[in-house]
């Protein structure tokens, strides 16, 4: 079954709402095994919103739409359905009470406009809405199904899951599931990565993965389809397995898991110190998202200026004036310092140039090290990152991060 998704709203295709239906409907139609083939937008115009559903049920089985569906004069998808399913409007009393009961509750009268939404077409089966008044409607137009949503999300997503599913699992000839698992890594560029998994992406057949980058993430997705869940689940398994053989390493986190979540999890009693001057706090910001962190994390410093550095961290201003504050040596001192000032396990520091300005010809835009001290060693690294601001203080978090999450691997 192949099936499209019209979402209807002048103000979707001038960009101020984002369209988050058309991909909550697409992740969910892929779970239930139908292909979508194509997201179309259509503004708030009967004739280019009839087009778009003809030839959305030309091509496919399932047309789905969302919006328009309202009271007010730009909602025109009623219309323009009885008009492609050539019938006319009734008016359903069923429909009128309903809606009247929904006001009542809210100690409203109900206003005369909303009787419009009580009309569907001819035949048409429609949907009680749980959670405003415009109902669902499923058209049988060319022999196809039209199916009808309200647009806001909390209404159109509670009728899809009680009616919708129920309705096209009964069409589906070959049952079969499409499941996805996104393993995250960070450190590598999206050609490093391509080149160490390239016999994975170019699988094809019922398991793929793609790869799929962001600043400082790559994201490497398994999709299977299969007959149920629990074989999709297995292949997921298997080629998963393949890969960790390769990059296991490199591969942090799982699906929603966040870097700063794994990191803390890994943490045990250990404790840590961080000294910030670039990333100005927000390494120290991620880790306390994670509830339970107070165990580990015993003193955060954003030290940014040079007297903050001399002051909070002890850091001498001989080796300040002699290195600069952008150096391997003051990322030493800063994470040995701050460790021992917290007395803590570890102590994590990141000195940069985070830009526009600041950069000299021997210390360039993107110019970070991250220090990580534990007694035994001190580690520092140098990196060149590159991008806005914002992406180079987010690049270091995420390097630090790391940094820290290798460490407690070992
Ligand atoms: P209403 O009865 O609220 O008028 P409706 O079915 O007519 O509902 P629209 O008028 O098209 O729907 O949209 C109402 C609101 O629903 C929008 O302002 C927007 O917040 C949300 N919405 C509509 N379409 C989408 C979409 N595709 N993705 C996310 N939100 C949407
Ligand atoms: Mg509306």
């Amino acid at each position: 079954m192949k099936a499209e998704i019209i979402s209807i709203g002048t103000e979707i295709l001038l960009g101020q709402t984002l369209d988050t239906n058309s991909s909550y409907l697409s992740r969910k139609l892929a779970e239930i095994g139908i292909d979508v083939h194509y997201h179309i937008t259509a503004g708030d115009n009967k004739n280019r919103l009839c087009d778009s559903i003809k030839a959305a049920l030309q091509r496919s089985d399932i047309a789905i739409t969302t919006g328009g569906l309202g009271p007010t004069i730009d909602d025109i998808t009623l219309n323009a359905i009885a008009e492609v399913a050539e019938k006319p409007l009734i008016l359903k009393k069923e429909i009128i009470r309903l809606i009247e009961h929904h006001f009542k509750t809210r100690s409203i009268k109900m206003p005369k406009n909303n009787i419009k939404q009580a009309y569907v077409p001819k035949g048409a089966i429609w949907l009680k809405n749980l959670t405003g008044t415009a109902p669902g409607l499923i058209v049988e137009i060319y022999k196809k199904h039209l199916i009808a949503l309200p647009g806001p999300p909390r209404e159109m997503i509670p009728m899809f899951e009680k009616y919708i599913i129920p309705y096209l699992e009964k069409f589906r000839v070959k049952k079969s599931v499409i499941l996805s698992r996104t393993l995250k890594t960070t450190g590598l560029s999206e050609s490093q990565l391509h080149n160490k998994i390239a016999a994975f992406l170019r699988l094809s057949g019922s398991t793929t993965v793609g790869i799929y980058a962001r600043p400082s993430q790559v994201d490497l997705k398994i999709t299977a389809k299969a007959a149920d869940p629990a074989l999709a689940k297995k292949q997921i398994g298997i080629i998963e397995g393949k890969i960790r053989k390769k990059i296991n390493k490199l591969i942090y986190g799982a699906d929603d898991q966040k870097l700063e979540q794994v990191v803390a999890g890994l943490m045990g009693p250990s404790t840590i110190s961080i000294a910030e001057s670039c990333t100005g706090g927000l390494i120290s910001s991620r880790l306390t998202d994670i509830p339970g962190i107070s165990k580990n994390l015993l003193f955060s410093i954003i030290a940014y200026s040079d007297r903050s550095k001399k002051e909070l961290l002890s850091i001498s201003p001989g080796l300040l004036k002699r290195h600069g504050a952008v150096s391997t040596v003051i990322a030493r001192h800063m994470a040995d310092n701050i460790r021992r000032i917290a007395k803590s396990d570890i102590g994590i520091s990141t000195t940069g140039i985070a830009g526009p300005a600041g950069a000299t010809h021997k210390k360039p835009i993107g110019l970070v090290y991250i220090g990580l001290s534990t007694g035994k060693q001190t580690i520092v690294r140098k990196f060149n990152f590159t991008g806005s601001r914002d992406i180079i203080k987010f690049r270091t978090s995420q390097a630090a991060l790391d940094m820290l999450r290798k460490f407690l691997l070992k």
